[in-house]
This record gives structure tokens, C-alpha cells and sequence, in this order.
């Protein structure tokens, strides 16, 4: 018995789109988008994408007038609903342009739930352009088959997260002079981590996050990483131990 394809093949182009998708709806993609249906993959009419919406899952849409400028298509049917991602929340410290782009867009391919910029002492940036990093997150959710983006909040200085954050969620800190081991504490959501800038934390910072009741501090080993490479180890962690990549065993 030839080995079924799975249907669709995962190889048909997937994008986001901010309009609501529902059975028999019709909808027409401008700007980028349809440049990139019409002109970089060149789709004719009946070719078949893949959409999400994050909110109602993800649909099978057929090409209906393909164009280099404006690309019409119609849903013919819903593949799957919106998952729900592990309820994990990454905070990070902005480090320079090119890293935090590719910090967002790992984040995003890992399961983070929501991603919260911190304003901390050491920061080397103070303003942040939310555009361009929903625009990175987007495409490496697009890439990695989420159904639900993440949520990207507005920068906020580390003592006002401190002083609303919900009580019911432990912050683990990774603390680059040392806590608990991270593989210990990654057992369960709710969980957000707190990474440092590249300058680290301050020591009125780490006395201010470790005097907050849910925060456990951890350690990332003996050696120092980049704030990005804590990020993603930490995650990475988190995701094995307390996420969903153990219930995906053998997909
Ligand atoms: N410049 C600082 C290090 C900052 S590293 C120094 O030399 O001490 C950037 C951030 O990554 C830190 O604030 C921390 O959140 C995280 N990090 C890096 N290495 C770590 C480790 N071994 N354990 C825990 N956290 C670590």
C-alpha cells in the first residue's frame, strides 16, 4: 500500500492574514502579500495556499484572480483550529537590532505565548520598533505552522512588571550569578523567564527580582551566554520540561 502524502502537503505556501477567514469566505491580499503570491511564487488561479488568522485556525484557500498587485482567493475548507501554546511568557532585556529580531523570531518558533521587552539599567536600547518585530514574528509563525502569534507587548521597565506581576505565575530569573538548576524548575505552567541585557542585571535589580515572592532564580550553567543564547537555552528548557514538545512524541 504507497505510503498516503499527508493532505495538504506541509509544502503549500502558508501566510497570516488580519482578515477573519471562515467557510466560503473570499478575501484579497495587497501589498506584500500579493506580491509574493503573484510575483515571487507566480500562483495562477487554483493553486492552493494555507491561511490563519489567529483567531479561528487555519484554512485551505484557492487562488481565484491571481495578480502581482491584488490576489483574490476563496476558503474551500478549514484544516485545523487555533492551538493553544504553552502558556509561557519570555521577558528579555532589548539587545541590538539584528539579535532581537532574531531573538523574536526564535521565541516565536519555540511556543512562547507572549513576549514582554524589559527596560532594565543596562539596557543598550530604550526604544523599540514593535512594527518590525510583529513583522519578524509573523513570518517565523507563518514558518513554524503556528495557528495562534504570539502576543508582543509594549516595552515596560523591569520595577513596574515587578510591582503587577500576577501572583499566580512564577518568573524564573536567569541569573547569571547563579540560582537553581533551570532543568529543576521547568516543571509546569503558568511560567514566564527573565533574561538580562547583554550588560546584565544590576545588583538593585537582582535584589529587587529576587525579593518578589514568585521569582526563582536559575542558573544557565557555569558560563556566561549571550542574552539571546539564554534566551533560547532557557526556552528550550521550559519547552521540553513544563511545554508541548513532549506531546508531540511521534507526529
Ligand atoms: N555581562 C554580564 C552577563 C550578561 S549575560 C556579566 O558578565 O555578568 C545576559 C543575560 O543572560 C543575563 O542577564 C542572564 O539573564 C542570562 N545569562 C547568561 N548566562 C547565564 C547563566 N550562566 N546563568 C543564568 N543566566 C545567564
Amino acid at each position: 500500500m504507497p505510503a498516503v502524502p499527508a493532505w495538504p502537503p506541509h509544502s503549500l505556501p502558508r501566510l497570516f492574514v488580519e482578515a477573519r477567514l471562515g467557510e466560503g469566505a473570499t478575501l484579497t491580499l495587497e501589498g506584500p502579500q500579493a506580491h509574493y503570491l503573484g510575483a515571487v511564487l507566480r500562483l495562477g488561479a487554483g493553486k492552493q495556499v494555507k491561511l490563519f488568522d489567529d483567531r479561528s485556525g487555519e484554512w485551505l484557500a484557492k487562488v481565484m484572480e491571481p495578480g502581482k498587485r491584488r490576489t483574490s482567493l476563496r476558503i474551500i475548507g478549514r484544516l485545523r483550529g487555533r492551538e493553544s501554546v504553552p502558556d509561557l511568557w519570555l521577558l528579555f532585556a532589548p539587545i541590538k537590532r539584528g539579535r532581537i529580531d532574531w531573538l523574536v523570531e526564535k521565541a516565536t518558533e519555540l511556543g512562547v505565548a507572549r513576549l514582554v521587552p524589559v527596560a532594565t539599567r543596562r539596557s543598550v536600547v530604550d526604544r523599540l520598533n514593535l512594527d518590525r518585530l510583529r513583522a519578524h514574528m509573523i513570518e517565523a509563525a507563518e514558518q513554524c505552522e503556528r495557528t495562534a502569534l504570539p502576543e508582543l507587548v509594549p516595552l515596560q521597565p523591569l520595577d513596574v512588571l515587578l510591582r503587577d506581576w500576577p501572583p499566580d505565575r512564577p518568573l524564573l530569573f536567569a541569573d547569571e550569578g547563579g540560582g537553581e538548576p533551570i532543568a529543576a524548575v521547568c516543571t509546569s505552567a503558568p511560567a514566564a523567564i527573565l533574561i538580562g541585557p547583554e550588560g546584565g542585571f544590576t545588583d538593585e535589580e537582582r535584589d529587587a527580582i529576587r525579593a518578589l515572592g514568585q521569582a526563582r532564580p536559575v542558573s544557565l550553567g557555569p558560563r556566561i551566554l549571550r542574552a539571546d543564547t539564554a534566551a533560547v537555552a532557557a526556552v528550550s528548557i521550559w519547552m521540553a520540561g513544563a511545554g508541548d514538545w513532549s506531546r508531540h512524541a511521534d507526529r
